[in-house]
């Protein structure tokens, strides 16, 4: 059951789940877990693991597109889906960073926030005191965002800045990462105000 194959081959084979007894095809079982080259699949009915599966590569899907294959279609929508995505939030992140003037002597508190919309990409919002300085397309268990705006206020504000809360936007920042938190908490720790008590 964990000798890997192509997944394109495999969703026309019959597989049946060592647990429950389910019988169907590969194209049914369901992703439980993906890693870089290869995803577990599971019964669709008890979620046991039932197959091991190779990503199939790029070539090998056009060459499964070309003939036809319904799956390998949706699964070039997807990648082409994925690489949009990606150069959305590289343009983002790269477009030149402007903050306001520091005023002498006020303290400066920072907040990065999340903006979810329906049909479109999800967004973190880099607040001043309480004012949108910043956009950028947000990307999956990503904490690089935090750490890049972060510097770049300790730069421009010095000791004026006394907080930065990064947890409004922790669902895109951390995903499923457990150990994030402690990361996050560690990058405020030297702000007199840390995450300005928000947590
Ligand atoms: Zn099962």
């Amino acid at each position: 059951m964990t000798d890997p194959h192509d997944y394109l081959a495999a969703k026309s084979r019959q597989y049946t789940c060592g647990s429950c007894g389910w019988t169907g095809l590969g194209g049914d079982l369901a992703v439980i877990e993906a890693f870089a080259e290869l995803a577990e699949y599971g019964c669709p009915r008890c979620d046991s693991k039932v197959a091991v599966l190779a990503f199939p590569l790029r070539s090998e899907i056009e060459a499964a597109a070309d003939r036809g294959d319904k799956a390998a279609w949706s699964m070039l929508r997807r990648a082409a889906d994925a690489d949009a995505h990606a150069a959305r939030v590289k343009a983002s992140r790269e477009r030149p960073l402007q903050l306001p003037d520091p005023t002498e002597g006020h303290g400066v508190h920072a907040s990065l926030e999340l903006e979810q919309q329906a049909n479109h990409d999800a967004m973190l919002v880099l607040l001043v005191n309480g004012v949108e300085v910043r956009r950028e397309v947000a990307a999956f268990e990503s904490t690089e965002p935090a750490h890049r705006l972060l510097q770049a206020l300790k730069d421009h504000y010095g000791n004026d800045l006394l907080s930065f809360d990064p947890w409004p936007a922790t669902l895109y920042l951390l995903g499923d990462r457990l150990n994030g938190a402690s990361e996050l908490e560690k990058m405020v720790a030297d702000l007199p105000q840390r995450d300005g008590g928000r947590r």
